[in-house]
């Protein structure tokens, strides 16, 4: 039995897919088919789908919403799974929450707004999940998810055993975690905020995401910031004074609008994504000498 025959006995048909092109699941909006591809809606679900994949010896891959992610065009080898909104439950409890991994940052944020509870406000306007968010420590205007969360539940890919990680064991620093390691899942992750008022909560998400619309190329596909801010400078900055603001390969570009941002004018490939990439940071090290690091994480087979 293959495993996506496999995978449709284990979860409901409608949750299973194969040949999915990942351009569907990618802010990018490229990238080839993944072999089989699910959306589990609980613990037990991912469960069974990873146990199917290791029996079939197919290789997987966790995504959330694909807002940092970059899919070659070859597309993804074995097993995808999707933790978004079929696993996505809120709690909150006092100041304490308590997150599926699939759930939105904005639906968090605005969940911790309707509580009157103030910390995530940045996170209102980041595209991405929980379990994504963490990978990342997603973070914007002065703040970060490590400000707020206070440990995660994990599922260790060796043992296939739940373990509740404590924030330092997270290990979350500027855009990295634990989770980078490659052999975590986050299940559901936890944070603690400040009681605030709601209506000073709401209005600083608005204004944040009023400087963004302002700032940020947001009705172009991208991956947001392509590189990690370079101690001491500022990637875009550093683009921009290269001269390579505009610099177009096929389907890909560096924004007018903000140079940080590589987006899809319509028709890229990753392979356009990818050289642009390079060719930045060729001519930014040329310039400045400071050597950037894309922010994004590239998968898949070319
Ligand atoms: C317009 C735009 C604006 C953005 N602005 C910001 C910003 O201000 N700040 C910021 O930090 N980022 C920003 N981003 C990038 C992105 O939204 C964040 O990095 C986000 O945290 C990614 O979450 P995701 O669910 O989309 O993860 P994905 O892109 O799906 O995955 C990212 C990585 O996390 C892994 N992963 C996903 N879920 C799990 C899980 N449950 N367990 C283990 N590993 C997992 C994946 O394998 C992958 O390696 C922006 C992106 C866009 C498109």
């Amino acid at each position: 039995m293959s495993l996506y025959e496999e995978l449709v006995t284990l979860l409901p048909r409608e949750r299973v897919r194969r040949d999915e092109p990942m351009s569907r699941h990618t802010s990018f909006k490229v990238g080839g088919n993944a072999d089989v591809f699910c959306e589990p809606s609980c613990a037990e679900e991912l469960a069974r789908a990873l146990k199917a994949a290791k029996q079939a010896g197919a290789p997987f891959t966790v995504i959330g919403n694909g807002s940092n992610l970059l899919v070659r065009d070859g597309g993804i080898r074995g097993l995808v799974i999707r933790l978004g909104d079929s696993f996505s439950a809120i709690s909150v409890h006092g100041q304490e929450l308590s997150v599926q991994a699939g759930a939105a940052l904005a639906k968090l944020a605005a969940a911790a707004q309707e509580h009157a509870l103030t910390g995530l406000e940045f996170a209102s306007g980041i595209p991405g999940t929980v379990g994504g968010g963490l990978f990342m420590n997603a973070g914007a205007y002065d703040g970060s998810l490590s400000d707020v969360c206070t440990g995660a539940r994990l599922l260790k890919l060796d043992t296939m055993e739940e373990a509740v990680f404590s924030a330092s064991e997270l290990r979350l620093g500027y855009r990295s975690s634990v989770l980078q390691q490659g052999d975590l899942i986050c299940l559901e992750a936890f944070f603690r905020l400040e009681k605030g008022d709601a209506a000073a909560i709401r209005a600083k998400m608005d204004e944040l995401n009023r400087r963004r619309r302002e700032k940020q190329p947001l009705n172009y596909p991208s991956a947001g910031s392509t590189f990690k801010r370079p101690q001491g400078h500022f990637a875009g900055a550093l683009i921009q004074q290269a001269g390579l603001k505009g610099l177009t390969v096929g389907g890909a570009q560096v924004s007018e609008k903000h140079a940080g941002f590589i987006i899809n004018l319509g028709g890229a490939t990753a392979r356009d994504i990818i050289e642009l990439i390079e060719k930045v940071k060729a001519q930014v090290y040329e310039t400045s000498g400071v050597m950037l690091e894309p922010e994004v994480r590239i998968t898949g087979e070319g």
